[in-house]
């Protein structure tokens, strides 16, 4: 956190950093990826999260070279597609020039697929991608326990992270503190819960943002921020990148925190990590 930039950042396993709240872009329009990215970096965001299964590197590359904003104060993650684990060191160098990168600060295998029984291999590649300094940090994505044991088993290096789908109705408690325990920092995906249930009309949720004169997708925001996650909320528009970005002027009391904790009910919204292939 600076005088400019009230994000704070989370310092990684590795002795990097990241900002704790960033822009994701899922689902964002190859075509319309430079103009919102272009708009979120406007806004303040300087972490952005993306993955070659997106098909919008290319949109996030060129809203980076056109904001002129020096290297080091961006944070930009992508993510190994997963029929590429097999070849991550080919798929990272294209994702490298799509992004327009010498470097990302954060590479990811995006899924387990352990159908595919190639994430060891490729987490090994990974390996290789960080010693090198081409990814200052790298880690996984909806790795459950028995992935990451695995990784331990048969790897060096620790994850950075673990990706996953996390917001009030779905926290992967078992995951999350797994993960904590073994230094590796929760990134929350979803974090409003795709839009696909009712988080944001809940009274533990509504109740808190009107007492704090905040919005309900403010509130969870902050909710996650306070938990220790780090997250990278989705919009195409630009009113709300900039409410999701005006989360640092309030603080949830710890009833307010206990009472949206609560609201677990362990459905997920996205795919389950051992079907998806
Ligand atoms: P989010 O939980 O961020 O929700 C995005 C949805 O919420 C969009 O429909 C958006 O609509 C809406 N929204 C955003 N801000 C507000 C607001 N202030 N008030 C009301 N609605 C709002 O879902 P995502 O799936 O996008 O998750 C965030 C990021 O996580 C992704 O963009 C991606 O980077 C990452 N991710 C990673 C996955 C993985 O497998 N590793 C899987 C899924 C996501 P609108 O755009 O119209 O504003």
């Amino acid at each position: 956190m600076t005088a400019s930039n009230p994000v704070p950042t989370i310092a990684l396993n590795n002795d990097t950093s990241i900002p704790q709240l960033g822009f994701g872009v899922f689902k964002v329009d190859p075509p319309e990826t430079e103009r919102i990215v272009t708009d979120a970096l406007e806004v303040g965001y300087r972490h952005i999260d993306t993955a070659a299964a997106y098909e919008n590197e290319g949109g996030v590359g060129a809203a980076l070279k056109a904001s002129g904003i020096a290297r080091d104060e961006l944070f930009i993650t992508t993510k190994l597609a997963n029929p590429r684990q097999t070849q991550a060191s080919a798929a990272f160098e294209e994702s490298l020039e799509k992004l327009s990168l010498d470097y990302v600060d954060l590479y990811l295998i995006h899924w387990p697929t352990p159908e595919r029984d190639t994430y060891v291999q490729a987490w090994k590649e990974l390996e290789t991608i960080a010693e090198s300094g081409r990814a200052k940090a790298i880690g996984v994505s909806n790795f459950l326990v028995p992935h990451l044991q695995r990784l331990f088993e048969e790897t060096s290096i620790v994850p950075a992270v673990d990706q996953i789908e996390l917001h009030p109705a779905y926290q992967q408690p078992d995951v999350t503190s797994f993960a904590h325990e073994h230094g590796i920092h929760i990134e929350a995906w979803g974090p409003l819960g795709q839009g696909k249930y009712d988080l944001l009309e809940l009274p533990q949720i509504t109740e808190a943002a009107a007492a704090h004169g905040k919005t309900p997708a403010q509130i969870v925001i902050r909710w996650h921020l306070q938990r220790g996650n780090i997250v990278f909320p989705k919009s195409n528009r630009r009113e709300r990148m900039a409410e999701n970005f005006d989360v640092f002027d309030f603080t949830l009391t710890d009833a307010e925190l206990g009472a949206i904790t609560a609201l677990e009910r362990g459905g997920r919204v996205g795919a389950h990590p051992n079907e998806l292939n």
